[in-house]
């Protein structure tokens, strides 16, 4: 086993481009490493382990939902792994390792290889830089980082396992075809994250964590983490301009 985790570190520490930034190399893999002040978000909390911030963590009840919310203070089951995961035909800019990186759950896989396909049509070229990560897999680099700083200090730039989008299958950070800006902030402002923001939701996903929404939704802007929701709750979000977190709380944000 402990064979089995230190291949699994190594790999990714050989291949940080994993994650949703590539500010903080400490982490590679792991999208809680802002280091932004998460507030709290209106989720009622019942279980008795405590998140990023003290507050109470609950354990989803519905990790094989296609809109779960899943985030600092709602984790999936300890263990948990979808059971369709596929491999979306789409590009990588990775060549043929670390496969599992690019696993997604059916629904997500089919509706990324449309999105992708449509984006070509239009001239824009994607990539995927990195889909699913295990629980197992997350569990390993936090507690390479307890182990290596302490727990506090962990929790600043890692997410603590079941916390990542990236284990629900449903979750890929993508970038434009020429591999620039690939989980960065520059990615903003080139013509395929334009293309995202306006076309995602066309096929079931959205972008995740939105401008301006990182007191709710605990992480910065990242406009190449998009997120399968399906087609009907990808629309209202992109439309109405709210978060997933949002749309399960009816908070008005366009009065
Ligand atoms: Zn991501």
């Amino acid at each position: 086993m402990l064979k089995i985790s230190s291949i699994m570190l190594c790999l990714f520490l050989l291949f940080p481009i994993t994650g949703c930034s590539m500010k903080q190399y400490v982490a590679p893999g792991d999208e809680s490493s802002h280091g932004f002040t998460h507030m709290s978000t209106p989720i009622r909390n019942t279980s008795k382990s405590s998140g990023q911030h003290g507050n109470p963590i609950q354990v989803v009840n519905n990790p094989d939902s296609i809109p779960v919310l899943v985030n600092k203070e709602n984790k999936l089951p300890d263990g948990y792994q979808p059971k369709d995961l596929v491999n979306p035909k789409i590009p990588f800019v990775f060549g043929g390792e670390l496969t599992s990186k690019r696993k997604m759950r059916a629904p997500a896989a089919a509706a990324i290889e449309k999105l992708f396909a449509a984006a070509k049509r239009q001239g824009i070229s994607l990539l995927g830089v990195s889909a699913y990560r295990s629980y197992d897999t997350q569990k390993v680099l936090f507690n390479y980082y307890t182990k290596k700083d302490g727990y506090k200090a962990a929790l600043a730039y890692s997410a603590l396992p079941g916390t990542s989008e990236h284990e629900t299958g449903l979750a890929i950070d993508v970038t434009g075809g020429n591999g620039e800006c690939a989980a960065e902030d520059c990615f903003a402002r080139t013509k395929e994250a334009k293309w995202l923001q306006k076309h995602a939701a066309d096929y079931g996903f959205i972008i995740r964590y939105p401008k301006g929404k990182e007191t709710i939704t605990g992480y910065q802007y990242e406009p190449w983490h998009l997120r399968y929701v399906g087609k009907t709750i990808a629309q209202k979000i992109m439309k109405s301009g709210i978060t997933l977190e949002e749309y399960y709380h009816a908070i008005p944000v366009n009065k």
